[in-house]
């Protein structure tokens, strides 16, 4: 019998889902069968992403505005689920990357940007969709933070950094709400083609005194696959963790990097 991926009736929020990893993980799971509903910041963007995926899926996809850092805009997109779908089973944590920057380079608010960016919005949207996920006995909470967690990424002091406290914040929460059968992962992505990636190589080529084009491919030799991931092959391990295959996986971190982390 053939393996499938089947979230029919499976309620999914997935957020900064405008474009790259979290577009693409927002169509792995309509096209499985989810309904989704996907945030962002940019309306104009939002809805363009919001039509791609209904688009290339045939299902309905539900768009809200909101800036994860702000507790507030994350309750009222879940409130809007909620009253829309009755409930939330998988929520996907993610966001923009935060600057990149040696140490001497970035600023205090920088870091404290950051703090809001990548830990405390995964805080914002745990809050927001635990409750229901327990009161139901399933539930899928999966982060999207970054193969720096594994060895720390040159310039990328604030990556190494916090997304460290989102590990640890997720293995602990996973022990308090594994009883509910709601399971808490995190899926760590290597070199993936998308703005954000571009939009590294391009500052770094600047300072390099090099083309985008030959940091990406510098990046891609650096990789044991010898390529970049693309952002549907980092969506396929979120659909994994989602769905029933994954279901004794929890407090894990998903490494999917082609190889590129040298860590056991
Ligand atoms: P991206 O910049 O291409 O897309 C980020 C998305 O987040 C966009 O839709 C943007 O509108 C949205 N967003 C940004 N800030 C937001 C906010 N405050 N509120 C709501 N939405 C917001 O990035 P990506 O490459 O898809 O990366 C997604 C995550 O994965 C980032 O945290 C990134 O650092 C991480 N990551 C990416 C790579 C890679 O190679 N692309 C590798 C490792 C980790």
């Amino acid at each position: 019998m053939a393996v499938v991926v089947d979230l029919t009736g499976k309620v999914a929020v997935v957020a900064a889902a405008s474009q790259g990893i979290g577009r693409a993980v927002a169509e792995a799971l309509a096209r499985a069968g989810a309904t989704v509903s996907i945030c962002a910041r940019s309306p104009e963007r939002l809805e363009q992403a919001r039509r791609h995926i209904h688009a290339t899926t045939g299902q309905e996809v539900h768009a809200y505005v909101a800036d994860v850092t702000r507790e507030a805009d994350v309750r009222a997109w879940v409130q809007e689920v909620v009253d829309r779908w009755g409930t939330v089973h998988i929520a996907v944590a993610n966001a923009g990357g935060p600057p990149a920057g040696t140490f001497q380079e970035l600023t205090l608010d920088q870091w404290d940007m950051t703090y809001r960016l990548t830990l405390r919005s995964v805080v914002h949207i745990a809050q927001a969709v635990l409750p229901l996920m327990q009161a139901q006995g399933w539930g899928r909470l999966i982060a999207i933070e970054s193969v720096s967690v594994r060895f720390p990424l040159d310039r990328l002091m604030l990556s190494n950094s916090l997304r460290l406290g989102v590990v640890g914040f997720l293995k602990t929460l996973a022990r308090e709400v594994a009883p509910s059968n709601v399971l808490v992962n995190v899926v760590a992505p290597g070199y993936t083609r998308t703005e954000r990636l571009l939009e590294l190589a391009t500052q770094a080529a600047r300072r390099r005194g090099t083309t985008p084009e030959a940091l990406l491919d510098e990046w891609a030799q650096a990789t044991p696959l010898k390529r970049l991931a693309e952002p549907a092959e980092i969506a396929h391990a979120v659909l994994f963790l989602a769905s029933d295959l994954a279901s004794y996986v929890t407090g894990q971190v998903l490494v999917v990097d082609g190889g590129l982390a040298p860590t056991i």
